[in-house]
């Protein structure tokens, strides 16, 4: 296994839409694996494959409970129900997290890698994750999800950020 560079705020990747996955082949195990490895070296609870620069509706996760690594192909949420406050952040946007909003319980269907289909209803962290994860594969940042003057801050954080590293 390897690991990926993870990429994060600015890069233009992040904002695109990834394509649906057609053939669940040796390659995108492999991609899997490496995934997983980059997710557990930086570390994070999740991975979506743009963060790693793949435009492929792919992501991993494991949320520490002790069943291991999971990977899911071409997931949606049908359902969503309820509200739930949560201290978020995203290995692309590192070192910041925002209380966010979002539903509590979600509905997602997808497949393994193996080309079940997979149906979970999930609660909490799970649904957050999940929801978290499936923005990413639409091109979208936790960053969209904030009030006004929780982007105010956040932007002026990681703009200070990028000129540190331009100087
Ligand atoms: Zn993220």
């Amino acid at each position: 296994m390897s690991s990926y560079t993870i990429r994060t705020f600015g890069d233009p990747v992040l904002k695109q839409r990834a394509a649906p996955i057609t053939d669940i082949d040796g390659s995108l195990v492999r991609l899997a694996d490496d995934m997983v490895q980059t997710m557990y070296d930086a570390p994070g609870l999740g991975l979506a494959a743009p963060q790693v620069g793949i435009q492929k509706r792919l992501f991993v996760y494991d949320l520490n409970d002790g069943k291991g690594p999971k990977t899911l192909v071409n997931p949606t949420i049908s359902e969503h129900r309820g509200e739930w406050e949560y201290e978020e952040g995203c290995l692309s946007v590192p070192g910041l997290h925002f209380l966010i909003v979002r539903p509590k319980e979600v509905h997602l269907t997808g497949y393994d890698l193996d080309g079940n289909e997979v149906s979970i209803e999930a609660d909490e962290l799970e649904a957050r994750l999940f929801q978290h994860e499936l923005d990413h594969l639409d091109g979208t940042l936790l960053l969209e999800h904030l009030d006004d003057a929780q982007r105010k801050s956040a932007l002026r954080a990681l703009r200070g950020r990028v000129l540190n590293q331009a100087t």
